[in-house]
């Protein structure tokens, strides 16, 4: 099979790890497979990079320098495990140093000029995956492998919306075949970097933070890949985050309809824009841990097998506030929703919800927290007028509330779900501030205080998920 493994943060974090992953990877090719290889950084440093640029913005260079020093020894202290002869350690060790040079230097640049462009932070964000992309095709080449490093700017082409770029496909199925097709055919295993493409022009650009699983999908698309296997920290996508539910348990097989909503509600292991490049060729997509290679994981393909539950899984998003726009006057006022949602639309802050009571005397929906001030100042100026003639009484946030969503295609035309999930909040006295279901009914998403988060992952779990 022609297939596209990308490993993540954890899997990849020091030289024992790192040698694992070439292990995994020499194994599979072994076996017949011809494997392009996608890295991740190690955990933490890309949170590190971009924490140390928006410190020199803000006029702080302390955090980049010390980054400077505790990144050089990470990744030498990698390399030292994995080379064992002293000249080819010495290059290595060079190109870190280079890398990291251009990482304190950028910096400077930015602590001068006291502000950071998304340009310039995905130019410091990218440095975690093309730091450690020597050290593991350098791990391969340990175990006799014929390997070449390439870092994705040769392969994904982007359009220039930095730190948030968008692959442009037919270029980058271009690009990526003529670098990659070849040493596919002559067997060698080619290791490239997650997260981070180029535009046309050249210049680097991110895909979102956690990215890496979005390059594994676009690279699997471009090549025509039999499968793309996520390598990950846990046996799969489970019921819930095992971190929260300790009983989670691991789904075999989900819809891709199914992974993209929980994805996109929470459920880290994947990233919410994986799914689609997949699905586009009908490409399954396996998860896997890499602490545990032999536990078969999750498959997302079309068409999964019924596992004869209603409900696969439940996910949570945190960090949210609610707005709410409340009048008597509102009532049969028309227009009041489109107003409501096109200013927000204006401001460019993202809706994860909407509520409406039948009363229609409030409107009600979800935005970020660090989003919410904003929305409120947007609509007390649409609405003034309505304001001061009574229509509308009030604009408010609650904030610290989490999103809840319960995700599973078989919950489509199934009745009683809503109401054994309130009973299972009801039944430990947690209140409800407002539901929504999805139009595509494979998700009720209902808010709750943060507080009560965990404690409600766990009882909407055992009602559903366990036994
Ligand atoms: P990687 O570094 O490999 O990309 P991530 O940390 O991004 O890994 O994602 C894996 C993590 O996702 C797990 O450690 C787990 O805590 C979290 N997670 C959240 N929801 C789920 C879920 N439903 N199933 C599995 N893992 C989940
Ligand atoms: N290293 C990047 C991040 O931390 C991408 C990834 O890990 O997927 O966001
Ligand atoms: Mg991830």
């Amino acid at each position: 099979m022609r297939l596209v493994m990308k490993f993540g943060g954890t899997s990849v974090s020091g030289g024992p790890r790192i040698q694992n992953v070439a292990d995994l990877v020499c194994g599979y090719a072994k076996q017949g497979h011809a494997i392009v290889t996608v890295t991740s950084a190690m955990s933490g440093v890309t949170d590190t990079l971009i924490r140390a640029a928006r410190r020199a913005a803000a006029g702080d260079d302390a955090p980049y320098l010390a980054a400077h020093e505790t990144l050089t020894e990470q990744h030498f202290a990698a390399l030292d495990h994995i080379i064992g002869d002293a000249a080819t350690r010495e290059i290595a060790h060079k190109h870190v140093t280079r890398l990291l040079d251009d990482f304190a230097n950028l910096c400077q640049s930015i602590h001068v000029l006291g502000e950071v462009t998304p340009r310039a932070l995905d130019a410091v964000a990218s440095l975690g995956e093309r730091l450690i992309l020597p050290i593991l095709a350098q791990a391969l080449r340990e175990r006799g492998a014929a390997t070449e490093a390439i870092e994705a700017t040769e392969l994904i082409i982007t359009d220039d919306n930095f730190t948030q770029a968008s692959p442009v496909m037919d270029a980058t199925r271009n690009k990526a075949r003529a670098r990659l097709m070849p040493l596919l055919q002559q067997g060698v295993l080619p290791v490239t970097t997650g997260f981070l493409g180029a535009t046309r022009a050249g210049i680097v650009t991110t895909l979102g933070r956690g990215g890496s699983d979005y390059t594994a999908t676009i690279l699997g698309n471009a090549l025509d890949a039999d499968e793309v296997w996520i390598w990950t920290d846990v046996d799969g996508v489970m019921t819930a985050d095992p971190r929260i539910v300790p009983d989670a348990q691991t789904l075999a097989e989900i819809s891709y309809g199914e992974a993209a909503e929980l994805s996109y509600f929470g459920a880290k292991v994947i990233h919410p824009k994986t799914i689609s490049p997949a699905a586009e060729r009908d490409t399954p997509i396996r998860i896997l841990n890499t602490f545990n290679p032999t536990h078969p994981g999750t498959r997302i393909v079309r068409a999964p097998r019924a596992n004869g539950r209603t409900v696969k899984a439940i996910t949570v998003i945190r960090n949210l506030g609610q707005i709410t726009v409340e009048g008597r006057g509102m009532q049969g006022m028309p227009g009041v929703a489109a107003r409501v949602f096109s200013t927000v639309a204006r401001e460019a802050i993202n809706v994860l919800m909407i509520s409406q009571s039948s009363s229609e005397q409030n409107i009600c929906f979800i935005v970020e927290s660090a989003q919410a001030q904003r929305a409120i100042d947007a609509l007390e100026k649409e609405f003034e007028l309505d304001r001061l003639r009574g229509n509308i009484d009030r604009i408010s946030a609650q904030d610290k509330i989490v999103i809840l969503a319960v995700v599973g295609e078989g919950m489509k035309g199934t009745p009683g779900i809503a109401a054994k999930v309130f009973g299972a909040l009801a039944e430990r006295r947690i209140n409800v501030i407002s539901i929504a279901q999805g139009s595509s009914e494979y998700n009720l998403s209902l808010v709750v205080d943060e507080k009560d988060a965990d404690e409600a992952m766990r009882a909407v779990h055992k009602n559903f998920l366990v036994g």
